[in-house]
């Protein structure tokens, strides 16, 4: 790789970041299941950033890499999006990490999205504009809910659906007085990860080819400690 240049943070973008980081909520997330139009995908994480998730999951059918318009207003920086293999991968890894997975679900059997406590580790998981949530997924759920529709038209769009839902885990959370304010939400070691590709997206990918661990930062966000002669600081 040649060697690349780089410019150390601002003390105030590196605050800006930290303020970000410090509401994070790991133990909220949601799920796509072939949800597949950029504009849907990009509004999804944009909701996603706003709400405070740091990281979205996703399972695409044929392997198809997810793609973003300038609809996401650049949020796929701020929230990272995991993809999974298959649907029962991305449920085991989820429900591992003590998440409770809340099927989005238009039949009979849903519940109302309002009777339902969100303030403990939550997974929306959304389904595919067209056909909406496989059967699969549907029995790999703990809970089925919908969204009360008053119209003529029977769904939302997937990326309003969304958004209605992770606004209501919040709200929840912040009248539970729970949300994070100091960075409790994202455990120590991503804390430093992810502060790190926030401030150094480049640095930090050079890492990650590399396999190895990133250098620390000090407390106005500048690297410390021995960096290859490949990075140059300007
Ligand atoms: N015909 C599809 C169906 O029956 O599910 C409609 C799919 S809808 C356009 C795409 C996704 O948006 C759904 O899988 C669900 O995740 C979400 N969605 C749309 N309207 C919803 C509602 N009223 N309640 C909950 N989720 C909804």
């Amino acid at each position: 790789m040649n060697a690349f240049t780089f410019m150390s943070l601002l003390p105030r973008r590196f605050e800006r970041l930290k303020t970000v980081l410090n509401s994070r909520m790991g133990d909220l997330t949601i799920l796509v299941e072939d949800v597949e139009k950029p504009h849907n995908l990009s509004a999804i994480l944009r909701s996603c950033d706003a709400v405070g998730i740091l990281e979205a999951h996703s399972v695409s059918q044929g392997d198809k890499t997810n793609t973003f318009n300038s609809t996401a207003q650049g949020s796929q920086k701020w929230v990272k999006f995991i993809q999974h293999k298959s649907i029962e991968n991305a449920v085991k890894k989820l429900k591992g990490r003590g998440f409770r997975l809340y099927g989005t679900n238009l039949d009979v059997s849903s519940i109302d999205y309002r009777e339902c406590d969100f303030t403990k580790p939550t997974a929306f998981v959304l389904g595919a504009e067209k056909w909406g949530l496989s059967s699969t997924a549907t029995k790999l759920m703990d809970e089925s809910i919908f969204i009360p529709m008053r119209g003529m038209v029977q769904s939302l769009n997937v990326s309003v659906a969304g958004a209605t839902l992770l606004f209501e885990a919040l709200r929840q959370r912040e009248s539970a007085g729970i949300t994070p304010k100091n960075g409790e939400g994202v455990e120590g070691e991503l804390y430093k990860q992810t502060i790190f590709e926030w401030a150094y997206p480049e640095i930090a990918s050079w890492y990650q080819n590399k396999g190895r661990k990133y250098p620390e930062l000090n407390d106005t966000g500048e690297i410390i400690g021995d960096i290859p002669r490949t990075i140059k600081r300007i």
